[in-house]
């Protein structure tokens, strides 16, 4: 339970920690809340040569409106975007999921730039931030490229970020008009990550039919993922419960569903098209009630 040796940075700012991780490339690791990084390194799992500690740095941990948007920095804690009043009015899907991870002992070190350059199969983030269709923000010594989530999630544990760059800030669209997001899990009892857990957003037309649906599933497979049987299934109709089971029964459609001492392959399936539901049912009232 002892890390390998590594060298350990404490960078000042970001444009120092930039120049570190350039210089360092592959061999270094970021460290933000520590909380999936360490008991890595523990495990000697990982085994970076050089340590670059990001979470002291000033300045990115915030959450503001920023052009129409909402601006989350990226060593944003979980405890705060679960507090966050300006989330709980206008982006509640995200301080849901939030409030759904962890420990309080969790969400008050973790943070939600560390969660998704994680990219942990079972985390919760990615499938919010996939029903939101956010943007992340990445930065090298070069500049900063935006990544719409859909791209962001390569593979288990695996994103579109490169060495050399720091995640630096996530950034979604303020609720719309006649529209409700809910997110919905199945708890693993030990650790509390995501057997399967699923986000959803809807918005309904003038008439009351589902003009717009977005799914975001975790846990089911190897990576976040959109589950776009089961929005294709909404999109245009009037809501009704048949509606949303028929559709949820969608929710595990093309994807390498994932098997072991937990949940059984066909548990998971089964489970994504209940948490499926459960989620859009919520999702639905929230925009039914708020108009
Ligand atoms: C007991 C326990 C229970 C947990 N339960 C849950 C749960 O229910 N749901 C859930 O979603 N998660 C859960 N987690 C994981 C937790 O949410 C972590 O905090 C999170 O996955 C990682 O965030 P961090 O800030 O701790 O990142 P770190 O551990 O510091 O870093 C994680 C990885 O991301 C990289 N990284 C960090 N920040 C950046 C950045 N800004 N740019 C680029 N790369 C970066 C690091 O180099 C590292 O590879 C749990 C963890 C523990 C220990």
């Amino acid at each position: 339970m002892i890390p390998a040796p590594f060298e350990y940075h404490a960078p000042k700012t970001l444009e120092e920690a930039l120049r570190l991780v350039e210089r360092h490339g592959d061999e270094a690791k970021l460290l933000a809340g520590g909380h999936s990084l360490l008991p890595l390194m523990k495990l000697r799992l990982a085994a970076p040569r050089y340590v670059i500690d990001i979470g002291r740095l000033r300045g990115m941990s915030y959450i503001r409106e920023e052009d129409g948007r909402i601006a989350i920095g990226a060593l944003t804690t979980h405890a705060d975007i679960e507090q966050s009043a300006l989330l709980a009015a206008k982006c509640l899907l995200l301080a849901e999921t939030a409030a759904a991870i962890g420990d309080a002992q969790v969400r008050n070190r973790g943070t939600i730039g560390g969660s998704l350059a994680h990219a942990d199969p079972a985390a919760d983030y990615p499938a919010a931030i996939l029903a939101l269709d956010a943007e992340l923000i990445a930065a090298t010594t070069s500049g900063t490229r935006t990544i719409p989530a859909r791209e962001f999630f390569v593979d288990m544990l695996t994103t579109q970020l490169h060495p050399g760059e720091i995640l630096t800030q996530i950034r979604v669209a303020p609720r719309a008009p006649r529209s409700g997001a809910a997110y919905a899990k199945l708890h693993q009892p030990a650790s509390g990550f995501a057997l399967v857990g699923v986000a959803a957003r809807v918005a309904l037309s003038p008439g009351g039919k589902i003009a717009e649906a977005a799914v975001g599933v975790t846990g089911l497979g190897p990576k976040a993922f959109r589950a776009e049987a089961v929005e294709r299934a909404l999109i245009g109709k009037s809501p009704s419960e048949k509606l949303l089971a028929d559709a949820s029964r969608h929710a595990g459609e093309g994807v390498e569903v994932l098997s072991d001492l937990h949940a059984s392959r066909e548990y998971r399936r089964e489970m994504a098209a209940v948490f499926a539901r459960r989620a859009l049912a919520a999702a639905l009232a929230r925009a039914q009630a708020r108009g």
